[in-house]
């Protein structure tokens, strides 16, 4: 390609070569003379030798006036060598647009007498033109669940060349999520399509970036790319935990009713409705009972309430279960022990177990002699 590469070619025998019996086959002639041009030729650049292809003398070019009386726009005759000249810019992608053959048709004419040539010349592409994305920044959603194998459709690229100069392959840059498949419509059209090699956990990562490239069969190729990004949706994959099986909780015998105790709040790595919703206690033996705060930023804090007066000396331990839910499809839940340990408050004074006591000791006992024992309880 570029330069003057105009090629002729001579589709067999033809009258052109015996003038003088041209006004009688007039205007039958019916193998034109062709020339092929690659698109893009510099102003003035030689398609031909006309004249020559005609079978006319450098003197008829300008005596019987030689000259295109169709696509004048884009040609031109030299009139003192018979040359065929490129007059005017030939983008073949103007001209021609999709067509995959793109021909321009002129005809050469010539006076005394007047004769009437079919001349084609057939516009080669150039990659002139770099393939294209409509979106440069590429949005995509995937649950976390999808299953390896699941595909995700991509709009292709475009590019205004043919055949070889147009889209020939997509390339994505090398990640362990997804890889690039390339679907081959029946139109010849290629389309890209990412295809989920290793399974997705939103919990570990919430988006993937990805580069896709569409490169043209050019020579040398051009390309371009469009970022993609792909946000991994949510799905109710884990269940709220408290933070330990077991949650102790130590409340002072002489609290009042009413008085409210926080309880360690559970934890879900799933997000909204697949989050924490719903806190239950079980078993609270009407001596306790469950409350929920919410904070400003959506976040649950379970509170033990006391509702029945609590006397260490009567019961001094009591062990309920409490529950977590989120409010997922399927919901997931888990439960943890809770353990009130009633605390002591000094609510009682010692009592001696012997109540009044006499006690008689010799003069003459040596000092450091026990006297008694007593025993008081509390
Ligand atoms: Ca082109
Ligand atoms: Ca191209
Ligand atoms: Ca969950
Ligand atoms: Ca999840």
């Amino acid at each position: 390609m570029g330069g003057s590469c105009a090629q002729r070619r001579r589709a067999g025998p033809r009258q052109v070569l015996f003038p003088l019996l041209l006004p009688l086959f007039y205007p039958t002639l019916s193998e034109p003379i062709r020339y092929s041009i690659p698109e893009e030729l510099a102003k003035g650049s030689v398609v031909g030798n006309l004249a020559k292809d005609l079978g006319l003398s450098v003197l008829d070019v300008s005596a019987r006036k030689l000259r295109v009386s169709a696509e004048k726009l884009h040609f031109s005759v030299d009139a003192e060598s018979g040359d065929l000249l490129v007059k005017n810019r030939i983008d073949r992608e103007q001209i021609c647009k999709e067509r995959r053959r793109c021909e321009l048709q002129l005809e050469a004419v010539v006076e005394n007498p007047l004769n009437i040539f079919h001349v084609i010349v057939v516009i080669e592409d150039v990659n002139d033109h770099a393939p294209q994305f409509d979106k440069k920044e590429i949005h995509l959603e995937i649950f976390e669940s999808a299953s390896a194998g699941t595909r995700l459709s991509l709009d292709p690229a475009t590019d205004p060349d043919i055949n070889i100069n147009s889209i020939k392959d997509y390339k994505i840059n090398s990640n362990p999520y997804f890889s690039l498949m390339v679907r081959v419509n029946s139109d010849g059209g290629k389309y890209p399509e990412l295809s989920l090699e290793k399974l997705l956990d939103r919990e570990e990562q919430r988006s993937h970036s990805l580069i896709l490239t569409a490169l043209d069969g050019g020579d040398p190729p051009r390309s371009a790319t469009a970022h993609i990004e792909i946000s991994v949706k949510d799905t109710n994959d884990n269940a709220p935990m408290f933070p330990s099986p077991v949650i102790n909780i130590s409340i002072p015998e002489n609290t009042l009713i009413n008085s409210r105790f926080p309880i360690p709040s559970a934890t879900d790595p799933d997000t909204g409705f697949n989050g924490v919703q719903h806190y239950e206690l079980l078993n609270g033996q009407s001596v306790f009972g469950l409350d929920i705060v919410e904070t400003p930023e959506g976040e649950k804090w379970p509170q033990l309430i006391v509702q029945q007066n609590l006397d260490r000396e009567q019961k001094d331990t009591y062990v309920m279960k409490i529950k977590v839910e989120d409010g997922g499809t399927p919901q997931k839940s888990s439960t943890a022990i809770l353990q009130v340990t009633v605390s002591d408050v000094n609510d009682n004074r010692p009592v001696f177990k012997e109540g009044q006591v006499e006690v008689h000791i010799p003069e003459n006992a040596p000092v450091g002699t026990s006297v008694i024992q007593l025993h008081a309880t509390d």
